[in-house]
């Protein structure tokens, strides 16, 4: 996270630096070092990240808000959760998300790693304070086939990740591995509740025509 950015152009966030090259520095999507540009000259302004503007990776093309008040990337305020979680299961996984959003990573991680346990109580494989271990609950998950070995083995990486994510160590968690653990994460919860719910729907609209 120390590369520096450079600004190209002073002008940066205004009508004048509009579709032209305003910047160098580390893409938090593609990780290289590259160019960006310039894609809109409202900036926005929030609280969190002062005035921002997006621009574009020239190497990748995503596209990143970036934080002219701060000298910042945000990549994170384009990020979108999935939707129609479970309440017990969304309100970590939305601090998940918020806290990818507020360049938080070690927080991101351990709300993803209670995602997991979330997903265990769902299930009926652990409850509220158990001691049972995360890979347990993973292994269970395997166990009782929610989720196929690859996820199993994903999990197990997320689980310590977020293991570095709470505790002080060399392996402390970046953005880049935060939203790493996210897309697994989304990978999971389509692959378990998600699919869950689109199976009784589907269920449903049979028996009525039956
Ligand atoms: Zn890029």
């Amino acid at each position: 996270m120390e590369d520096k950015i450079e600004i190209l152009r002073e002008s940066i966030g205004d009508i004048s630096s509009y579709n032209q090259i305003v910047l160098r520095g580390r893409c938090p999507y593609c990780n290289e070092k590259g160019t960006f540009r310039q894609l809109s000259y409202d900036l926005e302004n929030s609280q969190i990240t002062g005035q921002t503007v997006s621009l574009k990776c020239e190497g990748c093309s995503s596209i990143v808000a970036f934080s002219v008040t701060q000298t910042k990337f945000y990549p994170a305020p384009m990020l979108k959760g999935l939707e129609g979680l479970p309440e017990e299961i969304d309100k970590y996984y939305q601090e998940g998300i918020r806290c990818i959003s507020a360049d938080a990573p070690n927080g991101a991680v351990t709300a993803f790693r209670k995602v997991i346990h979330a997903i265990g109580i769902h299930y009926e494989i652990a409850k509220v304070n158990d001691n049972k271990t995360l890979y347990k609950i993973i292994q269970e998950l395997y166990d009782q086939e929610h989720i196929v070995k690859k996820l199993k083995d994903a999990l197990i990486g997320v689980k310590d990740i977020g293991n570095d994510g709470a505790h002080i160590n060399e392996n402390e968690p970046d953005i880049e591995q935060a939203l790493k653990i996210k897309h697994l994460i989304d990978t999971v919860l389509n692959s378990t509740i998600l699919c869950d719910s689109n199976l009784e729907f589907v269920k449903g609209k049979h028996s009525r025509q039956d």
